[in-house]
């Protein structure tokens, strides 16, 4: 096999088991930053939620990149010599051995089996979306296109040109004010392109355990759902709108009792997010996200280096 092969397969492997093994620490330690920002907006728990879990792989590039420069991770990784050789060096990787070479054959086979998923994810998006676009129709100028269909469906399609479809029975049985509620919702999902960011998070966090993979994903879910319902409530001249249409049009129907806990729930909301974060705090929170990510960093090029050597002698 030539040089380069064994070379890019080598760091191939260093990237995906770095980022296991961040995946898993994150898994850890998810549920107590789930609960750092149980009082925080919608707003905020939707960013850091994101921000959470897209760490491992990006993380895993910035350590690899660290472990590449020897003299500036030599005061991160634990000491130690190669033979006579004491100096600062990148993770000493040879691939002789016939069952480190597996291994490394192993894991990069499996990494472009994830991206041939993740290809075919988006091809069929495409045409799914083609799909659609022939057989809608769009009412000028009213930025979303209708469907014939008869059931009540409204949503947002696409990752970086999100589209708003709607189906005629919808239109047909909406008065103004409704139909208003409905789309400042999935236009709220449009603008902030909420399909692209669970779908980054759903890639990124691909191996974690599986508990916490669904914790995360549909916290970030109902995160964007409570946004796009604020938007919504925005909409609503009358809270009795809002109310009529989370229990008849919404994506998952409410009774009339649960619509009004969630509007109730959602004016606390509006009023937390009117009641903004001090600056002070904002930054006292992004300052403690970047110190732990640091602390992060710094565990994982200590640990990975070793690791590494031990892996692929
Ligand atoms: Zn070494």
């Amino acid at each position: 096999m030539p040089d380069f092969l064994i070379l890019s397969g080598q760091y191939l492997f260093a990237w995906a088991l770095i980022t296991a093994m961040l995946s898993w620490l994150l898994a850890l330690f998810y549920p107590l930053s789930r609960k750092a920002l149980a009082l925080a907006t919608c707003h905020v728990k939707a960013f850091y939620t994101l921000a959470y879990g897209l760490l491992s792989p990006l993380t895993a590039v910035f350590v690899l990149l660290v472990l590449m420069q020897p003299e500036l991770a030599d005061s991160l990784v634990p000491e130690h010599c190669h033979g006579d050789d004491c100096s600062p060096h990148s993770p000493a990787l040879s691939a002789t051995g016939k069952l480190n070479q597996l291994l490394v054959i192993c894991v990069v086979a499996g990494i472009f089996w994830v991206v041939l998923g993740l290809v075919q994810q988006l091809l069929k998006g495409r045409q799914q979306r083609v799909f659609l676009e022939t057989f809608s129709h769009s009412p000028a100028p009213s930025g979303y296109k209708v469907i014939e269909s008869s059931s009540l469906l409204a949503w947002c399609s696409g990752l970086l040109t999100p589209q708003i479809f709607l189906s005629s029975a919808l239109i047909n049985t909406l008065s103004e004010q409704h139909l208003k509620v409905v789309l400042a919702h999935e236009f709220s999902h449009q603008y902030r392109r909420d399909n692209l960011r669970q779908w980054l998070l759903h890639w990124a966090t691909l191996i974690w355990p599986r508990r916490m993979r669904n914790s995360i994903r549909s916290d970030l879910k109902n995160s964007h759902d409570t946004l796009a319902d604020l938007a919504a409530l925005a909409m609503a001249t009358k809270n009795s709108a809002m109310v009529e249409t989370l229990n008849r049009f919404s994506n998952n129907p409410a009774t009339e009792t649960e619509a009004k806990t969630r509007v109730a729930w959602l004016e606390k909301e509006q009023h937390k997010r009117t009641a903004r974060l001090p600056v002070f705090s904002q930054t006292l929170m992004l300052s403690a996200f970047f110190a732990a990510w640091m602390g992060l960093v710094i565990f994982t090029t200590y640990s990975a280096h070793p690791l590494l050597e031990l892996l692929v002698q």
